[in-house]
């Protein structure tokens, strides 16, 4: 019988790997540095042969679940700009490798850690969104115990909602997009642009990340904290646009910048209260409890769903 389901979260900088055995044991978990510069040809063979080694009999394969930094749509890597990917199917490299038996589920990274953490929590949601503030921004929509893809694969890109803050240009070319404000990149944005302009008291010289702002913020830097409650503000609009197209009952704040815990938690709530005004929607915000596993738990889910 086939038992053996692995786990591959594909970044820019390293590719994370897990392998579950069928009762959702995570049995062991590793990463590799990304070679981008290999293509995407030659990754996908790195994955495979990685599963291969490690899995020793590949009879015992059951599924592979991948998770990509950008837009995915029935197997295929539509855009992975930090891959440089464009219209990779990996889906079909991946059966061409490991074997038609094998169970080959491929999503956005942010929509399997919405599924891990979901799944693995004792949330009882029926509506549940996942923000997770690292370098950018990612979401994923949990409906009814269900993933929300939307049409195509591109729902939950809550990194590019306009916020209406500052006039910061994103990644994705426009301006005033919640993941220039909120990320960890925003926040070191903001602080840097704060001590240039002196504003406010502050023991910070230079800015180095994120979590630094956060521990300044704890100790009561006057800069600090007004970097913390803007970022605060800024989750909190983007939560009360989703709250009037969705309805959740649960937003899950993930990624490194949730490290800050219920110091963030509790600036969230407060700035979501006072926009929360006519159409009153209560929203609870909790932090996520995966850290960096809740892409490798989501892969497991999806190969499990697909399978
Ligand atoms: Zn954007």
């Amino acid at each position: 019988m086939r038992k053996r389901i692995y786990s591959v979260d594909v970044g820019g900088t390293s590719i994370k790997y897990g392998v579950f055995d069928s009762k959702k044991k995570l049995l062991k978990a590793w990463s590799v540095p990304t070679d981008v510069a290999i293509g995407s040809e030659a990754i996908l063979e790195a994955i495979a042969t990685e599963i291969k080694n490690d899995c020793e009999d590949v009879s015992q394969l059951f599924g592979v679940g991948l998770g990509f930094p950008g837009t995915v749509n029935e197997g295929i890597v539509i855009k992975a700009p930090n891959l440089n990917w464009e219209m990779v199917d990996v889906k079909a490299a991946l059966t061409r490798l490991l074997g038609e038996k094998v169970v080959i589920a491929v999503e956005n990274d942010a929509n399997l850690a919405a599924l891990g953490e979901y799944r693995s929590s004792s949330i009882d949601s029926d509506a549940m969104v996942l923000f997770t503030l690292g370098t950018g921004i990612g979401g994923g929509i949990v409906l009814n115990g269900k993933l929300w893809r939307g049409h195509n694969g591109l729902a939950a890109e809550i990194g590019h909602l306009d916020i209406g803050m500052f006039d910061f240009v994103c990644g994705c070319g426009e301006t005033s997009c919640f993941e220039t404000v909120a990320s960890a990149t925003g926040i070191k944005r903001l602080a840097t642009m704060y001590i240039d302009n002196k504003r406010f008291n502050t023991s910070i010289e230079t800015v180095y990340s994120a979590k630094q702002i956060f521990d300044a913020a704890k100790t009561g830097d006057k800069l600090a904290l007004h970097v913390v409650d803007k970022a605060a503000l800024a989750i909190a609009k983007a939560t009360r646009m989703i709250a009037l197209v969705l309805n959740p009952d649960t937003v899950l704040i993930g990624g490194g910048v949730s490290e800050a815990g219920s110091f963030l938690i509790e600036r969230i709530e407060e700035n979501y209260q006072a926009l929360n005004r006519g159409i009153q929607i209560p929203v609870s915000f909790q932090t996520a409890s995966l850290g960096n596993q809740a892409g490798l738990y989501g892969g497991y889910e999806a190969v499990k769903d697909y399978g």
